[in-house]
């Protein structure tokens, strides 16, 4: 390849600095095979080895002592040309620098160490009429039965997976891997290829005409090969995931692959099972909570084009596909689909310009759009809309009820239950039917108040309101920071310092009080600690094994519990009175998502909803399930605050551990900024500086300017040179850190 070849040009991932510098390195004749634009190297830089990625080959300019390459990560390049291309676009639209987008996007980081090949998942050893004859043979032992049973069904779990999927521990595969009734294998046996088996059971059904007529537009954009964006608005029980599942493998017919995106909540083993049962050992699975090695495992399986199906979160929206054909973000208008620290970028977006690189068609999924996608789809917008209107099977939506706890109050009922509630339990229960009982968020209501002053007590390092647990101890949910319930009012000295209102926990101890006979259990973080344990709760409720569930908004998404028939909202307004423009939305999305669990199996549900807040659109909307009505209210306002999607905003945050210092360094940039905007005559709005709705974290006092205008482009131009500025002024010591379009 001639003399060029012979020097690389290395963005060097200095993570201090804001800004690349490209820097040449000489290439050890060894290593000529092994580099390509896109491999990840090490090299030497001042007296240490960093990692540095290769993005071309030229000679360098000048007499400067050139370096040679150190070391070479992984075997060929670890991005293709797409992902390099949308590091760049990533450093330019989340004003970060290239090598930061490198990292984010080889993150969870590129295990060096993990390159053994180590095979993962579990296929049955034996296919067909052998298959049945060691089922047979395995009567006496009922665990070593279901394993294997499940694994038959759903060939290429991991093992803990499949433990977890027969409902037994991992032990127990090892013992079916040992009996030599299993095997572990990186892609699936050639004799399960074409074993029917259940994989072809979970694909049968009869699509309806709403969800054929969504597949046929999507499947015609795949055929095309054309990048197009759909929003598939499909109440709850609408049958989504089948669409997806279809569309994933019209995908793989085009010879290209599919990413499919869920909430973290959404990644249950069911899901899992559901996409192997379907895709078999295409399937590679990454989230979080996969050890590095394991992920480092999908992730190659990924790039080499073993694995031609990604269901992960968020971050799996990076996944290395050779040609992806199809991403597809279930419940797109989830929170958890934003990135929260250093990098905040969404995944919506990331898939968004990731589709439009490759020429590939993104399915956004939702009961509830986000106001930015919903208004994308309409009036012309550049988004295409499909509709799932209708519940599977013409199964009724829950009827919902809205219960004004004003009037409770007034009528001398202060309980936690209204009595429309405790009558529709009563009822509930004695019908042998299920219920849920939610509570938006953990702990929220379990502030502690003085009655007398009003004093709230919060965690002294975060600014925090501090909950209260069972044994009077009180914590902070942020740092973790333990204290207990003082006897005495710290502010005034009263008596009439208690936690108030209720939490999870409160809820479960009045309806255990009221509901004596009644089996109830509970589910929040606090109950799940423990890995796994959330998954089991919810099987034993799924089996019948308890007549109440009362959770947070974990039990809200994504669930199907066919057994639940009634739905009890405590309190709905803990959502609508968050500090964030998009209280609303996200009160109709929670109180959606909830009343979405009723009456999913043969039975009708019924839902019931407590507010202080009965006339509030974002209520009597989902209370109606009127998403249009909701969206047309929820426009209004925006427009007339200038909020999204009438403007963009992005948010500097700035830390320090001194306040004086945080204080006078958000000032400081206001003043700049403010230069700025007048100098270039954009409209661009700067609020603030204000201390940060959380105002201090772990030791760091926090800050923030909030910029809003209507172009984005405007917003990067201000902010960019702002920082630029302020990273040359020495005297400037406050960390500062940029949030286009925060959530
Ligand atoms: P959504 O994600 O839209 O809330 P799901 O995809 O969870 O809905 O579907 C709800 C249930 O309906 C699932 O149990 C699914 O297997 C079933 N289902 C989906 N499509 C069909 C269909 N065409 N016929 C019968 N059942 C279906
Ligand atoms: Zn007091
Ligand atoms: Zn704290």
């Amino acid at each position: 390849m001639g003399e060029t070849v012979s020097f690389a040009e290395v963005i060097v991932d200095l993570s201090s600095r804001n800004t690349d510098r490209v820097f040449h390195y000489a290439i050890p004749p060894d290593y000529r095979d092994k580099i390509a634009v896109g491999s990840m190297v090490t090299v030497p830089f001042g007296n240490r080895h960093l990692t540095g990625y290769v993005v071309g080959f030229g000679i360098p300019p000048g007499e400067v002592r050139i370096k040679e390459i150190a070391g070479v990560i992984d075997e060929g390049p670890v991005f293709t040309p797409e992902l390099l291309e949308l590091a760049r676009w990533m450093a330019e639209n989340y004003l970060c620098s290239t090598a930061e987008a490198f990292a984010r996007i080889l993150s969870p980081r590129l295990q060096v160490k993990a390159s053994r090949r180590a095979d993962v998942l579990v296929y049955p050893a034996l296919a067909g009429a052998e298959m049945e004859k060691a089922l047979s043979l395995l009567g006496r032992s009922p665990k070593q039965l279901a394993v294997l049973q499940k694994a038959a069904g759903c060939p290429g779990l991991t093992k803990s997976e499949l433990a977890a999927a027969a409902m037994t521990s991992s032990k127990t595969v090892d013992a079916l891997l040992k009996k030599g009734l299993l095997k572990v294998s990186a892609v699936m046996p050639a004799y399960l290829q074409d074993a029917p088996g259940d994989m072809i059971k979970t694909g049968s059904l009869t699509l309806n005409q709403d969800q054929e007529a969504a597949l046929r537009e999507i499947s015609a954009s795949l055929d095309r090969g054309r990048f197009d964006v759909f929003l598939l608005h499909g109440i709850t029980g609408s049958g989504k995931t089948e669409v997806y599942l279809r569309a994933i493998a019209a995908a793989l017919e085009t010879g290209r692959q599919a990413v499919a995106l869920v909430p973290e909540i959404s990644l249950t083993p069911q899901m899992v099972e559901l996409f192997r049962g379907r895709f078999g050992g295409q399937v590679a699975v990454l989230h979080s909570a996969l050890s590095g090695g394991e992920r480092y495992q999908e992730w190659r399986r990924v790039k080499e084009g073993q694995a031609s199906v990604v269901l992960g979160t968020r971050s799996a929206v990076f996944a290395p596909c050779p040609r992806p054909g199809l991403f597809i973000i279930d419940e797109e208008h989830e929170p958890s689909y934003k990135q929260d620290d250093h990098m905040r970028y969404h995944a919506r977006e990331i898939a968004l310009k990731r589709a439009q690189l490759a020429g590939a068609v993104v399915v956004l999924g939702s009961a509830t759009p986000s106001l930015e996608s919903f208004s994308r789809a309409v009036s012309g917008g550049p988004y295409k809309l499909l509709k799932l209107p209708r519940r599977v099977d013409e199964r009724p939506l829950p009827r919902v009820r809205v219960i004004d706890l004003r009037q409770e109050i007034r009528e001398g009922n202060r309980g936690i239950f209204s009595r429309p509630l405790l009558y529709a339990l009563n009822g509930c229960l004695e019908r042998g039917g299920q219920a849920i009982l939610f509570l938006n968020r953990r702990g929220y209501s379990t502030v502690v108040v003085c009655r007398e002053c009003g004093l709230v007590l919060k965690c002294p390092r975060c600014d925090i309101s501090l909950t209260y647990h069972l044994e009077g101890r009180l914590r902070c949910h942020y740092c973790n920071h333990l204290a207990v319930l003082p006897g005495l009012c710290p502010g005034c000295g009263s008596r009439y310092i208690r936690h108030f209102g209720a939490g999870t926990q409160k809820v479960e101890e009045e309806a255990r009080k009221i509901f004596p006979k009644a089996r109830i259990v509970r589910m929040d973080s606090d109950s799940t600690a423990q890995k796994g344990s959330h998954q089991k709760i919810l099987d034993a409720f799924r089996d019948g094994l308890y007549d109440i569930l009362i959770g947070t908004q974990m039990i809200a998404k994504g669930l199907d519990l066919p057994g639940v028939t009634l739905v009890g909202v405590i309190n709905a307004d803990t959502a609508l009175h968050m500090p964030d423009f998009r209280a609303a939305e996200r009160t109709f999305q929670l109180l959606t998502q909830v009343a979405g669990r009723a009456g999913r199996g043969g039975l009708p549900g019924e839902v019931l909803i407590q507010t202080y807040s009965p006339e509030h659109y974002s209520i009597s909307a989902a209370a109606a399930h009127d998403y249009e009505g909701f969206y047309r209210s929820e426009m209004a306002v925006r427009r007339v605050l200038g909020y999204p999607p009438f403007s963009h905003l992005a948010r500097l945050l700035f830390t320090h551990e001194d306040e004086e210092e945080v204080r006078k360094g958000a000032e400081k940039s206001k003043e700049l900024l403010d230069r700025l905007v007048s100098g270039r005559n954009c409209r661009v709005e700067i609020l603030g500086p204000a201390p940060a709705p959380l105002s201090k974290i772990k030791g760091h006092f926090r800050w923030q300017l909030v910029l809003k205008g209507r172009r984005r482009e405007n917003i990067k131009e201000i902010i960019r040179e702002g920082l630029a500025e302020l990273e040359r002024d020495r005297r400037f010591k406050v960390a500062v850190n940029v949030d286009i379009n925060p959530q």
